[in-house]
């Protein structure tokens, strides 16, 4: 696992600068969870990853390719990890938590304009959420 989720990359810094933005409070890396969720919102059971656009195939990404040689060992591997996420996000949500997934080129790639709007969105996507979390219980109470 070591080699797919590298602690503290820069696409991690950078969404725990957003997350600290909105004033919420996160747990990084959370041994108890399946997968391990780069940030965990307790307050919400939210989690939250930061996915390599290589390493978990983002689809339809052009940071996503596989590499020309090896490619059968690059097949298995990569696909492997995306069947791994797969079950993951199952696990999660099964226990009642919600999952968001936030793609490293979101945070990193694109002009200075186009990576400020990204940002945003993502801003909104985890608002949205916590709005909605927040709903569900009062709905439950
Ligand atoms: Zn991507």
């Amino acid at each position: 696992m070591a080699a797919v989720r590298p602690k503290n990359t820069k696409a991690e810094i950078i969404a725990r600068k957003l997350i600290s933005s909105l004033k919420l409070h996160y747990i990084s890396h959370l041994k108890t969870l399946p997968g391990r969720p780069d940030f965990y919102l307790p307050d919400y059971s939210i989690a939250i990853f930061i996915h390599g656009c290589f390493w978990h195939k983002h689809p339809g990404c052009k940071y996503a390719s596989t590499p020309k040689s090896n490619l059968r060992f690059w097949n298995l591997k990569l696909s492997g990890n995306v069947q791994r996420d797969r079950c993951v996000i199952k696990a999660l949500r099964q226990t009642g938590i919600a999952v968001i997934v936030i793609w490293e080129c979101e945070l990193r790639k694109g002009t200075k304009k186009e990576i400020l709007g990204s940002r945003q969105k993502i801003l909104r996507k985890i608002q949205k959420a916590c709005k909605l979390r927040t709903k569900e219980v009062n709905v439950r109470k």
